[in-house]
């Protein structure tokens, strides 16, 4: 993954960066940092970046020329020819790109999540009072902060940024498992952790993780991780009982359901509508919305819901299928089962399968292995009548939907 960051100060960024996991993720080559120098852009014989601002007021802006030339060299291509000042009227946005801004909004776990999808992200940042307002019309996607109180500078955010989103990056953290169980997963923070001595100024360890028992310690974590939350951030404690009341509801048609069930236990989830039998869950990192409603009359309420950023839509009621193509722009719509693998750990590769159904049985292994590497909630959608690759499916530990889902692909 690259990242470029557009700055007045990009030893401050590369000097940052290059330490411990980042450091070596960029020494392994799984990210790459490409700190410009917004000051090579300007236009001025002294290298002169802000001025004043017009309407009066206190400190210097930084000026749009060299920020959008600056921007260009790394993003924009050149705007030479008709097309290419067409595509400046349309705001040509390629590559997505942050302006880190105390007036954006809040970044969080889910936010660096969708950011990690990306190969490139460029992060633009402010100095003095800010930048002149139209060049961030014209390059920027994303308005992020990291929180509310005003530094001097963007580069402290970006590389807070840059940080968070590369540990997402498959092979950047050694221990894989340690995304999924750290704080904000499941909006729970994390449990208290011990390490040597045993006592230490006259306090043990917890007992039970000197036991060996994993399940005990598993509820003891999570135990702790409600304790810890519910204590220091009510408003996350309130989210993740909100999902557990749903996943508890869903529950109910498990084997319909499991895809919703899944992707909220992962963390994945976020619940857009939850009401009654109308439920809308949003995958934000994959892009995958699951709907189910009632009736229509519940449908219609909760269709302006569904984000205009999502790139398929997994629905488990027909009559919702119709609207779902008009809003969504959808050509493909594929009536499938709904096949979830709902272990942590990756399938061994002695799965066991035998005869005709060997070689698909390791396709999909190698692809439900994949996706948890990933970080992603392993389901796949396959045509109702293939039988035998359901079963297959199954024998491998996943949950099979008992009924249609109808797989719709933004086209
Ligand atoms: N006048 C600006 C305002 O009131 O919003 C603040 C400008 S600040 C002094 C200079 C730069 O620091 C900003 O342009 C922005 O890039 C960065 N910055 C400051 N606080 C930030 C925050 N909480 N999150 C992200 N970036 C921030």
């Amino acid at each position: 993954m690259k990242f470029h960051v557009l700055t007045l100060f990009p030893e401050m960024v590369l000097n940052g960066l290059n330490t411990s996991i980042i450091g070596r993720a960029v020494e392994n080559n799984l990210i790459e940092i490409n700190a410009v120098n917004i000051r090579d852009f300007s236009m001025d014989k002294h290298g002169k970046v802000d001025d004043y601002t017009y309407g009066g007021g206190a400190g210097m802006l930084m000026q749009a020329q060299p920020v959008y030339d600056a921007w260009k060299s790394v993003a924009g291509g050149k705007k030479d020819t008709l097309a290419d000042a067409e595509d400046l009227l349309t705001k040509d946005k390629s590559v997505r790109t942050i302006y880190v801004t105390p007036q954006g909004y809040p970044f969080t776990q889910q936010y660096a999540k969708e950011l990690a999808k990306e190969d490139e992200l460029v992060f633009l940042c402010g100095h003095y009072e800010g930048i002149d307002a139209r060049v961030l019309d014209e390059v920027v996607t994303d308005y992020i902060s990291i929180g509310d109180y005003v530094l001097t500078g963007g580069e402290l955010p970006a590389m807070v940024m840059i940080d968070a989103v590369s540990r997402l990056v498959p092979g950047v953290l050694h221990n894989e498992d340690s995304a999924e169980t750290e704080s904000f997963h499941r909006n729970l923070l994390e449990y208290p952790q011990y390490s040597r001595p045993e006592v230490w100024h006259d306090k043990a360890v917890p007992k039970v993780l000197l036991s060996g028992n994993h399940r005990e310690i598993e509820k003891w974590r999570l135990e702790q991780s409600i304790a810890v939350t519910k204590e220091r951030r009510p408003d996350l404690y309130e989210v993740y009982q909100a999902q557990e009341a749903l996943i508890k509801k869903l529950s109910k048609n498990k084997r319909h359901n499991i895809h919703m069930m899944e992707s909220l236990s992962r963390g994945r989830g976020e619940i857009l509508v939850n009401d009654g039998g109308n439920i809308l869950i949003y995958d934000r990192g994959a892009g995958v919305c699951m709907i189910t409603a009632e009736d229509e009359h519940g449908f219609r309420d909760m269709q302006g819901t569904i984000p205009a950023d999502c790139e398929r839509i997994i629905a488990s009621r027909s009559f919702m299928l119709a609207k779902l193509v008009d809003i969504f722009g959808s050509e493909v719509v594929t009536e499938c089962k709904n096949v979830c693998y709902t272990e942590r750990n990756p399938i061994s590769k002695r799965h066991g399968i035998q005869g005709d159904l060997a070689d698909a049985a390791t396709e999909a292994v190698l692809w439900i292995n994949r996706e948890l590497e990933m970080g992603h909630l392993p389901y796949k959608h396959v045509v109702a009548e293939n039988e035998i690759l359901l079963h297959m499916l199954e024998q491998l530990g996943c949950y099979v939907s008992k009924e249609s889902v109808w797989l719709l692909e933004r086209a």
